[in-house]
């Protein structure tokens, strides 16, 4: 497939200002500048652009919200918190296409009417950072950011922020709590940022692909962006891929792609000759799946109508030797840690889910502590103030679901065939 995203990115200066304009950078800036914002908004909402960090909400219809908002100024946040285990794309589009995430804030900043954006990058990113930098001094210096964007009356000044390390920072709210100087905790919602976000303004905050694709939308239109990939998820998607497997990394292709197209025609297979056993396919918040569920198309309704998600896209491949008890365990783990404690039953409950595991990797539990495990996430799923409970709560009881059997193993006898494999 023609790469969009990734245009030119293996050029060793695709992210230089000149390389991009080179390539055709920054041109649909100018055909968005030619036209009304209400027409660029139109435009976004006719190629049904899905938020990309996620949720799959329609950008254009964020866009429109935030429009109609009352209140001044407005402003255009960049998520770059990429913080979900096994995803590390918009890493890889802010060090190689940095300008294609300035075109694309830009060319929010005139749909919505804001004057001034954030870009919200995790701090464990420091190429990122720097190249960030630097294409947005560059940008400056070509009259694309400033007070007068390509000589129009459009004025737009953009920043990077810096996160301080947590996973809960990538959640939008509490990304804006953390944005205006506090310790980040998500927010009450309603009223959602779209009205009142950061500093209590209107607020619209896009995700780093996401706001990737509004160039070529505004490039191709939205009647022709709107036939790539599938009618429900169109567009060019990102996949990274990590895990079990020969190659690897992050594949642009086609929303609607399957995990089989991606691990074995992409990803150049399983390593080593195993066998595949598991997938997550979205980020380690999305349930997992199994080896036989892979001819499901990667986008947002069909993962979902298997029981899991498409999340970031964030693709972990699992072999025959990987335990999925220590996966479970790893996973309960990883949430207990990232917890911001605002609400008690994710807050206590990934810690007792954490425990119990553990007892049951090291052959010390008992056959009742699987149904403990129904009954603390079943405590924590829907009860929680953001949706870090839920996924904590589906991730380890999709594992168990599906890999019972090795549960029992270790119940029974403190280990399981994976780790003899
Ligand atoms: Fe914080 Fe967890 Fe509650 Fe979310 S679900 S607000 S991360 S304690």
């Amino acid at each position: 497939m023609l790469k969009r995203l990734l245009n030119n990115t293996d050029a060793p200066d695709s992210a230089e200002i000149d390389e991009y304009m080179r390539v055709g950078g920054y041109r649909a800036l100018k055909v968005a500048l030619d036209a009304s914002p209400s027409d660029v908004v139109e435009e976004v909402k006719q190629s049904n652009l899905r938020g990309r960090g996620g949720a799959g909400f329609p950008t254009g219809r964020k866009w429109e919200f935030a429009v109609a908002a009352e209140g001044s100024p407005k402003y255009v946040v960049c998520n770059a918190d990429e913080g979900e285990p096994g995803t590390f794309k918009d890493r890889v589009l802010m060090e190689k296409n940095p300008h294609l995430l300035i075109e694309g804030m830009v060319i929010a900043s005139h749909a919505i009417g804001a004057e001034h954006g954030y870009i919200y990058l995790r701090r464990e990113y420091p190429r990122a950072l720097d190249r960030l930098e630097r294409a947005i001094h560059d940008a400056y210096e070509h009259k694309i950011l400033g007070d007068a964007v390509c000589g129009t009356s459009l004025r737009f000044h953009l920043e990077v922020f810096q996160g301080a390390g947590a996973y809960i920072c990538g959640e939008e709210t509490a990304l804006i709590d953390s944005l205006e100087g506090r310790r980040g905790q998500p927010r009450t919602r309603p009223p959602y940022p779209v009205t009142a976000g950061l500093w209590g303004k209107p607020t619209v905050v896009n995700n780093v692909e996401t706001l990737c694709n509004i160039p070529l939308i505004l490039e191709i239109g939205g009647a022709a962006y709107a036939k790539i990939g599938t009618p429900s998820s169109p567009g060019p998607k990102l996949y990274c891929i990590s895990g079990c497997v020969q190659k690897p990394g992050v594949y642009e292709l086609p929303m609607g792609t399957t995990l089989r197209e991606l691990i074995f025609d992409h990803a150049g297979g399983m390593r080593n000759g195993h066998r595949l056993k598991a997938v997550i396919p979205g980020g380690l918040s999305v349930p997992v799946v199994p080896a036989d569920a892979i001819d499901c198309p990667m986008d947002f309704d069909s993962l979902s109508e298997i029981g899991s998600s498409l999340g970031s896209a964030g693709v972990i491949v699992m072999d025959e030797t990987v335990c999925m008890v220590r996966v479970a365990h790893r996973a309960a783990h990883f949430y207990e840690v990232e917890s911001c404690g605002k609400c008690v039953p994710c807050r206590e409950g990934t810690g007792w889910l954490g425990k119990v595991l553990a007892r049951i990797l090291v052959g010390n539990a008992e056959p009742a502590d699987l149904s403990l495990i129904d009954g603390i996430a079943g405590a924590i799923y829907g009860n929680t103030f953001c949706p870090l409970g839920d996924s904590a709560a589906e991730v380890v009881t999709s594992i168990v679901k599906h890999f019972r059997d090795e549960f029992a193993e270790h119940i029974e006898g403190g280990g399981c065939r994976a780790e003899v494999a």
